[in-house]
């Protein structure tokens, strides 16, 4: 390996970080790390860090995991990459038939990419150019919600809604129409503890049908999360409101593009959140966890009827013009296909629930602290929010970086986490055992009651 003092060095002089205060960062001592092991990650030193975000929610199986490490070995002496332009490979070909075969029965035609803003990207191109396609050219304006996160390119941004990340870029986004974030919409109505049980068929569907019915003639698609808005802090839908949008949809003639990028692999609960939801979409995103958190690849599923719109002669230039160099790419489709067996063969899916169920129970200690606001949970995925007053509602100023002092003195203990702002998340790699789990937790606690000085 090269002297550390280099590696350090360079980091700080040729590297620029993705949402990373360079400024900041080069001010500061930070991790490089250099191998991992299941749930742990090793720094240039030695150092072992419990991995308690999955590498940003991706990783699923652990690191280092013999299977998906022989996938790629053996993928990578026959070949490592060749162009799906016009062209197929094995793993590519292999992986769609499979992972149609696990996801929602209406979704029939896979379109690789690379990342999940690019798979959110493509769906919405799709969903435009379909409706195009269609001889409805009317259709096209997008629904979406406000603080939601679909991805950074300038057509995810588009889609999104939260501000702090968004806004600066207004001027290079196209228009979208956004409705209320439901989960803080219910919190106004009913208050926290009732806002996941609260009768979504109510105001909160009222408002978005109402809308719907007036302007539904240009809408092209309605684009949401999968059952929680993980980067806006993890905020959950109240229950049965995916239902509802899935039968506005339906009704007013709307395509349903569905986010899965966080929620799918596991993360949920289920293998797909819209299974847990009980729904459908025309769309789906999956990105993340397909590779179990090793490679790049992401995908946008869509229905038969989706997929025919873009049928005809080469002369009706009706296909759809879209594809990146690497689209399709072997090496991260071997891993994906990989990433699918272990599911089988280690029942992840069986020995998630119990650990669901704990820190379901943990995070309710989390009320006891007095600097935490709010505590939510979806599945395997939770944000514990910090304020500075909980009777009054009152966060932390933005420049104090509570949540990022919280999340270094856990580094310093040994559990690697990245807060949203200060929203301390919790999101292990699946394969976290149920003594992990509680020590992750327990790193939290303390160091959150630490605030109270
Ligand atoms: N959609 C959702 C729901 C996400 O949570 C994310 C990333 N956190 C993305 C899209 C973007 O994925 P990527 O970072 O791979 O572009």
């Amino acid at each position: 390996m090269l002297n550390k003092k280099y590696l350090e060095e360079w980091d700080k002089e040729y590297f620029w970080h993705p949402f990373t205060q360079m400024k900041v960062y080069r001010e500061e001592e930070n991790i490089i790390v250099e191998r991992g092991e299941g749930v742990y990650v090793y720094d240039i030193y030695g150092r072992k860090y419990l991995d308690g975000v999955a590498s940003l929610w991706c990783n699923v199986h652990g690191h280092n995991h013999p299977k998906l490490n022989k996938a790629l070995e053996e993928q990578i002496r026959r070949i490592a990459h060749f162009t799906t332009l016009g062209a197929s490979n094995v793993p590519a070909v292999v992986f769609a038939k499979n992972i149609v075969d696990i996801t929602p029965p209406k979704l029939k035609k896979v379109f690789y990419s690379e990342d999940g803003a690019e798979a959110m990207e493509i769906a919405i191109k799709i969903a435009y150019h379909y409706w195009h396609n269609k001889g409805e050219k009317r259709k096209t304006k997008f629904v979406t919600l406000s603080e939601a996160y679909h991805g950074d390119t300038i057509g995810s941004v588009s889609v999104g809604g939260i501000n702090i990340f968004h806004e600066k870029y207004k001027p290079l986004l196209f228009d979208v129409y956004k409705m209320p974030s439901p989960y803080l919409e219910a919190v106004k109505k009913v208050g926290r503890e009732k806002a996941l049980e609260y009768d979504t068929t109510k105001l909160l569907i009222d408002q978005v049908e109402d809308f719907i019915f007036k302007n539904h003639q240009e809408i092209a698609g309605f684009v949401l999360e999968a059952g929680v808005q993980g980067a806006a802090g993890i905020l959950p839908f109240p229950k049965g409101y995916l239902k509802e949008i899935r039968r506005i949809c339906d009704e007013y003639n709307i395509l349903m593009i569905v986010d899965e990028v966080a929620t799918g692999f596991g993360r949920s609960g289920y293998m797909f959140a819209c299974e847990k939801e009980g729904i459908e979409p025309d769309i789906m995103a999956l990105g993340k966890g397909i590779t179990g958190g090793y490679l790049p690849l992401a995908a946008t599923l869509v229905t038969d009827d989706i997929f025919e719109a873009f049928l005809g002669e080469f002369g009706e230039a009706k296909h759809f013009y879209h594809g990146h160099t690497y689209t399709g790419n072997p090496l991260a489709c071997s891993v994906a296909l990989a990433n699918l067996e272990v599911f089988e063969e280690e029942q992840t899916l069986k020995k998630l629930q119990p650990k669901i169920k704990l820190l379901e129970e943990r995070l309710d200690e989390f009320w006891e602290l007095k600097h935490v606001g709010d505590v939510r949970q979806y599945g395997f995925m939770a944000g514990i929010e910090l304020v500075k007053d909980r009777h009054k509602n009152q966060p932390f100023p933005y420049g104090e970086r509570t949540g990022f002092k919280v999340a270094k003195m856990m580094i310093e203990k040994g559990v690697w986490v990245r807060p949203l702002g200060d929203v301390m998340v919790v999101m292990p790699p699946l394969v976290i055992t149920e003594d992990q789990l509680n020590y992750l937790l327990d790193v939290m606690f303390d160091s959150i009651k630490a605030l109270e000085g």
